[in-house]
């Protein structure tokens, strides 16, 4: 793998900052200081050091993906692409999506193989806050918000919890839940007979979708994002 890959992988640095630490020489492989970027090393043996410091490779990986349309958010499908084939960096193997977004929904997906964060992500008992720019057929009546704020029953049995709503256009909103439930925001939406026309994640937690980030394209974190998250 390629030196600059290799220790952005490690969620410390991006490719650009290791390519100026190249530059500075900041950087050595075996004891050798490294004097270009694409130095291809061997992940298992090679020992990196940065200014002097060991790399202690930590083989987490933290991505965040704005997820396209027409793309499902699993490892594999039969049918349509993943959201994991748009990732062109070679990652290890137990990476997968956490949580779920409808293959007609955008926005903030994170990819990563950290299987205690996405429990804590994901659990219902932890309400991790999830804003949602939501687009509806119809301005939502007083009394639709005040349901949906009070927490609203879907599909005659299913309660939800409080939920925050912010108007931003006529027919535009910030929906915040703290919940994942299956079609959850559509199901909401139907339950005060209206209809979600586009919907996009911004937030997830502490993290914010990167508006940089074309549909289709994808970061590591960096590592405040990370420190918040964990
Ligand atoms: N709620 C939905 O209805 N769909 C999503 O993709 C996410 C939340």
């Amino acid at each position: 793998m390629r030196i600059e890959k290799y220790i952005a992988n490690s969620g410390l640095f991006t490719r650009n900052e290791v390519k100026k630490m190249i530059r500075a020489k900041r950087i050595q492989v075996n004891g050798e200081i490294v004097l270009k970027a694409g130095l291809n090393i061997q992940e298992d043996r090679d020992e990196i050091r940065i200014d002097d410091e060991i790399l202690q490779y930590d083989p987490q990986v933290y991505i965040m993906l704005n997820k396209p349309r027409d793309v499902i958010s699993a490892t594999q499908d039969t049918l349509h692409e993943t959201v994991m084939d748009l990732i062109d960096d070679i990652l290890p193997p137990d990476c997968f999506p956490i949580g779920r977004l409808d293959i007609d929904t955008e926005g903030l997906l994170l990819i990563s193989n950290d299987g205690a964060l996405a429990h804590r992500l994901l659990s219902p008992r932890h309400h991790v806050a999830k804003t949602y720019e939501v687009h509806v057929r119809e301005e939502l009546t007083e009394a639709a918000i005040k349901r949906i704020q009070a927490g609203i029953l879907i599909d005659q049995g299913e309660q939800c919890l409080p939920a925050k709503i912010e108007q931003l256009k006529e027919t535009v909103y910030l929906l915040t839940i703290e919940e994942g439930k299956y079609h959850q925001v559509k199901r909401m939406m139907q339950a005060v007979d209206n209809e979600v026309l586009y919907l996009k994640r911004l937030t997830m937690g502490s993290l914010t979708l990167d508006e940089s980030l074309d549909a289709g394209a994808w970061r590591y974190l960096d590592e405040a994002e990370l420190t918040a998250l964990k």
